[in-house]
């Protein structure tokens, strides 16, 4: 690799991040469309950006190019998902791109929808605009895992979150749980709901906890509310959709009304079958600083643990995070080679 091959990788990169940046922030107001980030830099080095809208919107290439105006001519995009091609709720970022005259188009990973799959770089390419992509591949890929699994498995990502003391239990003796953990950790709950398109609970746990499942104190619209079992007569949840038994057939189902995100908020019944089942993608662990200091109360998953070492379930922490007086532990299956996004970034442990 030559000198100023390099740079320009490395400018790639550095414009391709920036691109994730923009694409968080829409985080929790695009889907069911992906939340991307486009950022657009022209000719004399000005830059213009842009990320998904509400669905009905412009998608973020769109959005970039209204920024540019008359300087998209010749410019360079940097869009951390392959442009689509395909008529939606919005006409195909394809054509836009190309009518505005844009020299090069670089993608961070291809877009596994089978509308797209490759026919947006196509169509780029086709008419002569210089096309690269993987630039900032496993960051593009982590930040849109739920996005790129619905559309690769029909089925939606599935994160668990569950608030427990330092000897991993959920609720004391007499099956009281709230508050475990402090403000910081349950706002940091209420963003994590708040980008999920779905929210799932145990009939159990409305039972003994009646809760409203609704985002509150941060931004963002509240998810489907998904009932595992009979919802009990009377329980703040509803309007809710009910759902039975067979966990793949639940996913499937929640697929196929566009769930990319479900948050499964317990309770340790269901927590349990969800990990048994291996059907979880992400754990979220929300700890405090506490010990319930005995074997009564109730540990985060109920049911048959490993009955010896050689089933001990084993992931990777792909997340810590300080959260006042409580830590956030990500933790994912497998190992962590295979995980080693933005995520990956271990936090500083700073006085709370
Ligand atoms: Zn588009």
């Amino acid at each position: 690799m030559s000198h100023a091959d390099a740079a320009l990788g490395g400018e790639s990169s550095t414009h391709m991040h920036a691109a994730l940046e923009l694409a968080s922030r829409v985080r929790a107001d695009s889907s069911p469309n992906p939340w991307v980030g486009c950022r657009l830099v022209a000719t004399d080095g000005r830059v213009f950006e842009g990320a998904t809208a509400p669905p009905g919107g412009p998608h973020a290439e769109i959005a970039a190019l209204c920024a540019a105006g008359a300087a998209a001519r010749g410019a360079t995009a940097y869009v951390t998902l392959e442009p689509c091609a395909h008529h939606g709720r919005t006409p195909p970022c394809t054509d836009a791109l190309i009518a505005a005259g844009v020299g090069r188009v670089v993608v961070g990973t291809l877009d596994p929808d089978r509308r797209v799959n490759g026919r947006g770089l196509e169509a780029l390419r086709a008419v002569g605009i210089e096309v690269e992509f993987g630039v900032a591949r496993k960051a593009v890929e982590a930040q849109l895992a739920p996005y790129l699994k619905h559309r690769r498995t029909g089925r939606p990502f599935v994160i668990v979150k569950l608030a427990a003391s330092l000897d991993g239990q959920i609720a004391a003796r007499d099956g009281t749980s709230a508050w475990i953990t402090a403000a910081a950790a349950r706002a940091d709950a209420q963003r994590l709901r708040a980008e999920s398109d779905a929210v799932l609970v145990g009939a159990g746990t409305l039972r003994a906890d009646d809760p409203l499942l609704t985002v509150r104190d941060v931004p963002g619209t509240s998810p489907l509310r998904v009932v595992l079992g009979r919802i009990p007569p009377g329980s703040r949840v509803q309007p809710a959709l009910s759902v039975g038994g067979d966990l793949d057939a639940v996913l499937d189902e929640l697929g196929e009304r566009g769930i990319l995100q479900l948050l499964v908020e317990g309770g340790a019944t269901v927590a349990g079958a969800f990990h048994r089942a291996g059907l979880i993608d992400r754990y979220v662990l929300y700890l405090a600083p506490a010990l319930f200091g005995g074997d009564d109360g109730l540990p985060m998953f109920a049911g048959p643990g490993a009955a010896n070492m050689a089933e001990l379930w084993r992931g990777s922490i792909v997340g810590v995070t300080r959260l006042g007086a409580d830590l956030r532990i990500d933790l994912v299956p497998g190992a962590a080679a295979a995980h080693d996004g933005p995520d990956a970034v271990s936090f500083p442990m700073a006085a709370p």
